[in-house]
């Protein structure tokens, strides 16, 4: 256990006991995800961590060693687990899913080397570049994104927050929420790509938080929504991420029923059509998330419900959609882009095209409209070739070739992704596909 994030630092960091120096107790409150949560952002005393010792310690995911070296560092990613520390820690540790984990007693593990690649972000833009993963570092802090977290947080977050600041000269408004840099592929709910895919660290754009972690407010406003590469489809979040004083509007309905203002998708998000997410209607029909194909008649009233826990499955790796398991017609995978250079299909049978390709040939487009169930579907990536004795994977897809964002197709159909290839023994003809 060490209290400095580099084998070669030499300072030994203490906790400051910021709120303290406040001088008195103060309560903001504010009303969170419609209405319905109410945050009490408590200045209180902070004794019990008073000079406890900022402690950092390796709990190293066993993907440690597998993930290349990040070539650039320019964000930090916030994020919330939405579940406890324990089924958290587990799963963000075996999947490598973030550089650093704060418990809620202070103490922060180190789970992926903080100079290598950590798969926290997901599909994700900011600036125009998209997967974040590859130009920064992810922070998973045990909480909710709609509550507090704990004073030791504070104190360790905003300790941990001051170190890597320094180190990579990271200014505060590169310091982002999963929430803000996180976007969805267009599904049925929305035909354009877009913002809201995630609520997940949105406290951390508070900035009442933010002055807590020894951060100024965040970025005024999203960039990509600005240059209409994304839209808004969480306009209450939206809100909430770039209002200098972010209230909600109080509303007194469930957030887990379906309403007027509320369809399937901004209750269960990217899991809408889900088998483990079950729609109870008010008659008392029982429909799993699969099994529904009118969506836009599902009764006011009906209730969702998670199978598998309300633990929000943020980190779930943007790889391939398949006909059958998560729609039925290339528009439900692939939104306006079904036709585009940047979605890639995989036949049963073998044959891959782009969207593109399949659209100028009169045999391929009556493929499109009826894919047979178990085609694959990669949305925004872009084909390098194949591998050659003579072109190894670095040639192809160049520094991305080992990236877990990156996907490889054996000759005999197997998909692997880029963490998962031994580069020495790439058989030939494999196919190579990076994001975009
Ligand atoms: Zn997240």
């Amino acid at each position: 256990m060490d209290n400095k994030l580099d084998i070669e630092g030499v300072h030994t960091y203490w906790s400051i006991n910021f709120s303290k120096a406040l001088g008195r107790r103060k309560f903001l409150k504010t009303a969170f995800g419609m209405g319905v949560f109410c945050l009490n952002f408590a200045l209180s005393r902070s004794d019990a961590t008073a000079g406890r010792p900022f402690r950092i310690s390796d709990r190293y995911s066993p993907l440690n060693e597998r993930r290349p070296v990040r070539p650039e560092t320019r964000y930090i990613i916030l994020h919330t687990t939405e579940g406890d520390y324990r089924g958290s820690f587990e799963k963000i540790q075996r999947y490598g899913e973030a550089h650093y984990f704060v418990a809620p007693s202070g103490e922060v593990y180190r789970i992926i080397d903080r100079r290598r690649i950590a798969t926290h972000a997901g599909r994700s833009m900011w600036q125009g570049r998209s997967t974040i993963d590859n130009y920064s570092i992810g922070i998973e802090v045990v909480g909710y994104h709609d509550r507090d977290i704990t004073e030791a947080q504070y104190t360790a977050l905003r300790e941990l927050l001051r170190q890597l600041k320094s180190l990579y000269r990271i200014g505060d408004e590169n310091i982002l929420t999963h929430s803000m840099v996180a976007y969805g592929r267009p599904n049925r709910f929305h035909s354009q790509k877009h913002r809201g895919r995630k609520r997940c660290g949105m406290i951390f754009a508070h900035p009442e938080v933010r002055r807590r972690l020894g951060l100024s407010p965040g970025p005024a406003d999203d960039p990509d929504v600005a240059a209409r590469r994304l839209v808004v489809a969480d306009p209450e979040l939206h809100r909430f991420l770039y209002q200098p004083h972010p209230v909600f509007a109080s509303a007194s309905v469930d957030p887990m029923v379906i309403s007027k203002g509320t369809n399937a998708w901004r209750i269960a998000r990217e899991r809408y059509d889900d088998p483990l997410t079950v729609y109870v209607y008010p008659d008392g029909r029982r429909l799993r998330g699969n099994e529904i194909r009118d969506w836009n008649g599902i009764p006011a009233g009906t209730r969702v419900l998670f199978l598998d826990g309300d633990r929000d499955r943020e980190h779930e790796f943007e790889g391939f959609l398949e006909i059958g398991r998560d729609g039925g017609t290339v528009r439900e995978l692939a939104g306006d882009l079904y036709a585009d250079a940047t979605t890639i299909y995989f036949f049963p049978d073998g044959l891959v095209r782009t969207g593109a390709e399949m659209n100028r040939t009169a045999s391929l487009r009556r493929m499109l409209d009826s894919p047979p169930d178990g085609t694959r579907v990669l949305v925004g990536y872009v084909y390098g070739g194949y591998v050659r004795p003579d072109r190894e994977a670095s040639k192809v897809a160049g520094k991305s070739w080992n990236y877990p964002s990156t996907f490889y197709r054996l000759p005999d159909g197997r998909i692997l992704r880029g963490d998962e290839i031994d580069d020495k023994a790439i058989p030939a003809r494999t196919m190579i596909f990076m994001l975009r």
